[in-house]
């Protein structure tokens, strides 16, 4: 049994790791703030024997009593509209974060993680994108305060790794979906969903030529796995190679939903990246990964889950 600690562990991303690691048998701490991350994500692990929740901003000293075997640092904002919303709490978590999440890593001689971003490659000129791609990103731009940080968080994480000789792992995660995400995170899936839902009309931003990848949670928490039990310490992306237009998302969704949607065109927001596709070549040989849950499965699954919350919100 492993002892790990989990920063925005009441995030999306993360309260499925909590869950994934206490069905397999191993002791959670998780950390959150709560600025973005919700309590409702994890309240049906309180009261069971190997989990436990501290309040508590990851960018100040962090002391944990007892030893960890692992530190998964995936506290952050990671919505557009979430980092404009909070900006310097992004850069803090970041870059503040980061270093403290790898000091208590060397503390304890945890192996560490970080959730790093495929906004690393910002607005990409290389597509698909491999790991050896450097990116395209406005240092001062509105997303900026994101991307720097994650590229500053995996700077400070490889010199922890060369200087410290600290077991260290990046994953590159792209564009991830799945029940749990917040409704109002601004996100195109949980958008659409929540219009189509309600008849509402869709919002595609641009002309919804720009294109993502989209993997569903699920998959994406089998790859953070296997990247944690490798021993591969360069950054590994993690994501569904299969691309798609955001007008076709939108059009696919309000089909699933059985919709009478129609959709309405509004500004493209500053520096949205026009495409966006992982190259998993390294995920596939070095771990063996690849994701198997198909768009439409995923998101009919998402689906359901926003149709239960909106009943009861
Ligand atoms: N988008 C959209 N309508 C919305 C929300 C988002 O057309 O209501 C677009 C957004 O401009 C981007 C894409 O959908 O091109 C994916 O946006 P999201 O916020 O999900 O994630 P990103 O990949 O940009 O971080």
């Amino acid at each position: 049994m492993a002892r790990i600690l989990i920063s925005g562990g009441a995030g999306f991303i993360g309260s499925h790791l909590c869950d994934k690691f206490i069905q397999d048998g191993h002791e959670v701490i998780a950390v959150d703030n709560l600025i973005t991350g919700s309590i409702e994500n994890i309240e049906h692990l309180f009261g069971h024997p190997n989990f436990s929740f501290i309040k508590y901003d990851v960018t100040n000293y962090t002391h944990i009593p007892g030893h960890l075997d692992y530190v998964l640092h995936f506290a952050s904002p990671a919505s557009p509209i979430d980092y404009l919303k909070h900006p310097i709490h992004t850069l803090k978590v970041g870059s503040l974060g980061t270093h403290k999440m790898l000091g208590l890593a060397k503390e304890k001689g945890a192996c560490f993680l970080l959730a790093s971003t495929s906004e690393v490659y910002g607005d990409p000129l290389v597509h698909p994108q491999p790991e050896d791609y450097w990116g395209n990103v406005n240092p001062i731009g509105i997303r900026g305060v994101y991307d720097e940080a994650k590229r500053f968080a995996e700077a400070m994480t490889m010199a922890y790794h060369r200087y410290h000789k600290l077991d260290t792992r990046i994953a590159r995660i792209f564009n991830t979906f799945g029940p749990r995400m917040r409704i109002d995170d601004g996100r195109a899936i949980p958008t659409f969903i929540t219009q189509a839902l309600q008849n509402e009309q869709v919002t595609v931003f641009g002309d919804g030529t720009q294109t993502r990848s989209i993997c569903y949670i699920d998959d994406l928490v089998e790859g953070i796995f296997k990247l944690l039990f490798s021993n591969y310490a360069e950054p590994v992306n993690l994501g569904n190679p299969e691309e798609i237009s955001i007008i076709d998302l939108a059009l696919e969704i309000i089909e699933l939903c059985n919709s009478s949607s129609k959709i309405v065109f509004k500004d493209l927001p500053e520096d949205d990246p026009k495409v966006r596709q992982p190259d998993i070549t390294k995920a596939r040989e070095i771990l063996g990964w690849e994701p198997k849950v198909s768009r439409s499965q995923g998101l009919l699954s998402t689906i359901e889950y926003f149709r239960n919350k909106l009943l009861i919100s």
